[in-house]
C-alpha cells in the first residue's frame, strides 16, 4: 500500500508542488505550523530517516537546502527551521518550517490558509527557486 506522500508524487493526491527532481520532491504542508511550511521527500518510499541509504539521505539534505533557501528568499521570517519527526506519516520527509517564534517550531499552532494563500506562497517559493 502506497503512503500518502507516495500518491502525492504520483499525482493520485493534489498538493502545492514546489520542486521535483529525479529522486526527491517538496510540495507545502496542508496543515502548516507557518504559512509557506513545506515538506522534501525522496521519491524512494522509506519510513524513517535514519534507515535512508547515505547518498539518498544526502541528496534529501542538499536538495532542502535549496528549497529552504528559496523559502527565506521569498517568505519574510526570522529563519528556516528544519525538523525530522514522521510520526504521521511513514515516508521520510523534512520540515522546512518559517520561524518567526518559537511557537512556529511546536507543532501546536497551525496556521489556516485559503486554497489562493497556499497558491501564492507557493508561486513564490518557485519564483525564488529560479
Ligand atoms: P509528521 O509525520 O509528524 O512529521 O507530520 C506529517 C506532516 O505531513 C504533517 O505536518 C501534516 O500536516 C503533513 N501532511 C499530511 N498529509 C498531507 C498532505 N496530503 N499534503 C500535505 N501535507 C500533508
Amino acid at each position: 500500500m502506497p503512503t500518502i506522500f507516495t500518491k502525492i508524487i504520483n499525482g493520485e493526491i493534489p498538493c502545492y508542488k514546489i520542486a521535483e527532481d529525479d529522486d526527491f520532491f517538496a510540495f507545502l504542508d496542508i496543515n502548516p505550523n507557518a504559512a509557506g511550511h513545506t515538506l522534501c521527500i525522496p521519491k524512494k518510499e522509506v519510513n524513517k530517516i535514519l534507515d535512508l541509504d547515505e547518498a539518498t539521505y544526502m541528496g534529501l539534505m542538499a536538495f532542502s537546502r535549496k528549497v529552504g533557501k528559496a523559502i527565506e528568499a521569498a517568505v519574510p521570517c526570522e529563519r528556516v527551521g528544519i525538523t525530522v519527526i514522521g510520526l504521521e506519516v511513514p515516508h521520510v520527509h523534512v520540515h522546512l518550517i518559517p520561524l518567526h517564534t518559537m511557537k512556529n517550531a511546536t507543532f501546536q499552532y497551525k496556521e489556516k490558509l485559503e486554497p489562493s494563500a497556499f497558491e501564492e506562497i507557493a508561486s513564490k517559493i518557485r519564483a525564488a527557486l529560479k
